[in-house]
């Protein structure tokens, strides 16, 4: 085989009509330089490949336009999704903020005497100030306690230790004879 037809063994993926015409270029060309063509078998296939070659020039030009013109609606293509993605990001972006002002907001609704932020409160207080102080003691809170039946009482909470018990009491328990008094007023 002719090594300068070699490469369309490669040319696979381009239009038939094209390939045909090389290969038809190709055998007009052995077919010439076979030995003892006649003249006018010659000059007859001279003018059969120039014939082709021209053809061969049209088909190539108009492979060029339609690769030219895909190239360009490959590029417009590649504008356009590169638009969505940032178009896409965009809207993401803008789902997490929306996303983090409701939460902004349901935490601002939240009642202000609600138990969670008062729990929340308290973490704070244990971190920030000294704990608090309950029963005659003037101690902070430890193990078993029992409050003060009186809703006035200046101390609340008292040490079981303390007060000298050792299980819950049957009924009201008042820290002070002072604050059975104050209680049985306020009935
Ligand atoms: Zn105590
Ligand atoms: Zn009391």
């Amino acid at each position: 085989m002719d090594v300068r037809y070699n490469f369309l063994n490669t040319l696979d993926h381009y239009p038939c009509e094209l390939i045909r015409t090389l290969w038809t270029l190709q055998s007009l060309d052995l077919q010439q330089s076979e030995p003892n063509v006649p003249e006018e078998r010659r000059k007859w296939l001279a003018m059969q490949m120039s014939t082709q070659a021209e053809l061969l020039e049209q088909l190539t030009e108009e492979r060029i336009k339609a690769l030219q013109s895909h190239r360009e609606d490959l590029v417009q293509l590649q504008g356009i999704r590169k638009r969505c993605k940032v178009v896409r990001k965009r809207q993401r972006n803008q789902a997490v903020k929306e996303k983090a002002n409701k939460l902004t907001i349901k935490l601002n609704l939240k009642p202000k005497g609600h138990t969670q932020p008062a729990r929340v409160q308290n973490v704070k207080s244990i971190e920030e100030e000294p704990e608090e102080k309950y029963c005659f003691c003037n101690n902070v809170s430890y193990g078993a306690m029992i409050a003060c039946d009186n809703d006035n009482c200046p101390l609340e909470w008292f040490h079981y230790g303390c007060v000298g018990m050792n299980k819950p009491p049957n009924g009201k328990w008042y820290c002070s004879t002072q604050c059975r008094e104050q209680a049985k007023k306020r009935k």
